[in-house]
């Protein structure tokens, strides 16, 4: 499957954000966005000029994309189905993003970004319910238990993770048992209980357009 293979720094810079997509590195002072605050390419550095409606919304929907790791494609698929929903259609897709099992594994801290949780999965070391998992995009449901199987439980990835970064504890729609590795989700969070800064109205006014 496509997927992005850039340099992810690049992608912090672009929205001059931090998008926590490498792990410890990104709470360290080698995060390049604490190095060069603008944005890549050759016109950088350039003063930019004010910003269109539409460039702002444009730089929130990619945000959340980058955010989350997803392709174009997948990302207007998402869109789609929080839209067919009853509810506020942002807020339904910021919810469908935040139960993606990739996502949780990283919010409950077994993996150090969400790339490295959606590998975790894709090889067969989470299981949900007490079944393996390989699918990043499964939407975990509430009450489901995320559990790192028995034979991966001395991977180094995990540990050095949990040690390092230890998220997960502070999330009230979760909970997490280091010593068992395993977490469950509660119940799906409501958006303001969410850590996510982006604006995800401002994608609902893009794509009604
Ligand atoms: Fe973004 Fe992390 Fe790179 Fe910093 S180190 S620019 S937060 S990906």
């Amino acid at each position: 499957m496509a997927r992005y293979r850039d340099a992810n720094c690049k992608l912090c810079r672009r929205e001059s954000e931090k998008l926590f997509l490498k792990g410890s590195r990104c709470y360290s002072e080698k995060c390049a966005l604490e190095r060069r605050q603008y944005a890549p390419g050759q016109h950088g550095q350039r003063m930019r000029r004010k910003v269109s409606n539409y460039g702002l919304q444009l730089r929130e929907k990619q945000k959340i994309r980058r955010t989350y790791g997803l392709l174009e494609s997948q990302f207007h698929n998402y869109f789609k189905k929080a839209d067919r929903k009853t509810g506020i259609t942002g807020e339904n897709l910021i919810q469908m993003l935040e139960t993606r099992l990739d996502n949780l594994v990283y919010r409950l801290g077994f993996a150090p970004s969400r790339k490295a949780a959606r590998q975790l999965v894709r090889h067969r070391h989470v299981m949900v319910g007490g079944r393996i998992v390989d699918i990043p995009s499964y939407q975990v449901r509430p009450n489901e238990v995320i559990r790192i199987k028995e034979k991966s439980k001395n991977l180094d990835l995990v540990h050095a993770a949990l040690k390092e970064v230890g998220r997960g504890e502070d999330l009230a729609w979760l909970r997490l048992n280091k010593a068992a590795l395993e977490g469950e989700l509660l119940e799906v969070p409501k958006r303001a209980d969410i850590p996510m800064t982006a604006n995800e109205q401002l994608v609902v006014e893009l794509y009604s357009k």
